[in-house]
């Protein structure tokens, strides 16, 4: 099984330009708890500061920003103090946060003539024009053209696009199953697309295997990682270093794959 293991985004993964402000990356919505400011290592750090019956401070660094919470008699001054102990900590999952929403933001299709979107790992643009039948791919492969007039909706723009993303997710997927299975001498039994928000893909022990259609934005090499490592769990029901010796007798170069997964997210649209 694949999980996500960061809100990060599918299309956006160049690295930021400069370190992000994280000013920005502070805005704790509760009204109920007061707002609290400090510097920690030249940052102003906005945070939300919770009283509670508790012995010791927490802190959570979420999309809201900074959460502390602390024991009713503990004074402010103590409160800061553990803050600038943690600083680094802190600043870096805002940076973290900052980054994330940074991507999420990237990431998000417009469902629109002219939007982009990767295909494969490549982009590729939206052209509508109700002159057109269906949807398909052009022959200079950049452009998916929709039999839609401009005036369509986004709703109606995303359904066919997402509807013939299906359609070619099953038709990449398919193949390079059948190849993978033989190679590691597993058979498959079914295979079904899902939309799962959390999984690139799974394997059930009676030989069928769900790969996320939303693989289809990446490059070829991804995929295969994906339906290697979910054909390798009809032999390894795990994650031992025996389950991975399989995935590398038929990926030897699975890490850089993996890798760069790691960094990606679903993202639904
Ligand atoms: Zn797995």
């Amino acid at each position: 099984m694949l999980k996500r293991l960061a809100q990060l985004s599918l299309f956006g993964a160049e690295p930021p330009a400069a370190v992000p402000s994280l000013a920005g990356a502070v805005s704790p919505s509760s009204p109920s708890n007061p707002l609290c400011a400090l510097q920690l290592g030249g940052h102003p750090v906005a945070y939300e500061l919770r009283r509670a019956r508790r012995r010791s401070i927490g802190f959570v660094v979420g999309r809201e920003g900074l959460r502390v919470s602390a024991p009713r008699w503990l004074p402010q001054a103590d409160i800061e103090r553990a803050l600038l102990q943690k600083a680094d900590w802190i600043l870096r999952k805002l940076l973290e946060q900052t980054e994330r929403a940074r991507r999420v933001d990237a990431a998000r299709i417009e469902w629109r003539d002219g939007g982009m979107l990767k295909f494969l790992g490549q982009p590729v643009w939206l052209r509508l024009d109700p002159g057109f039948s269906g949807v398909r791919l052009d022959e200079s492969g950049s452009l998916i053209l929709l039999g839609l007039p401009l005036s369509a909706t986004e709703t109606q723009v995303r359904d066919a696009v997402q509807a013939w993303l299906k359609r070619r997710a099953r038709s990449v997927f398919e193949p390079r199953c059948q190849q993978f299975a033989q190679a590691l001498g597993v058979q498959m039994k079914q295979l079904r697309l899902s939309s799962a928000q959390t999984r690139w893909g799974s394997a059930s022990s009676d030989g069928s295997i769900r790969l996320n259609w939303r693989l289809i934005h990446f490059a070829p090499d991804i995929i295969d990682y994906v339906v290697a490592h979910e054909l390798a769990h009809l032999r390894e029901m795990n994650h031992s270093p025996r389950f991975w010796a399989v995935v590398a007798s038929v990926l030897p170069d699975y890490q850089v794959a993996r890798g760069h997964l790691r960094d990606q997210s679903i993202t639904a649209e």
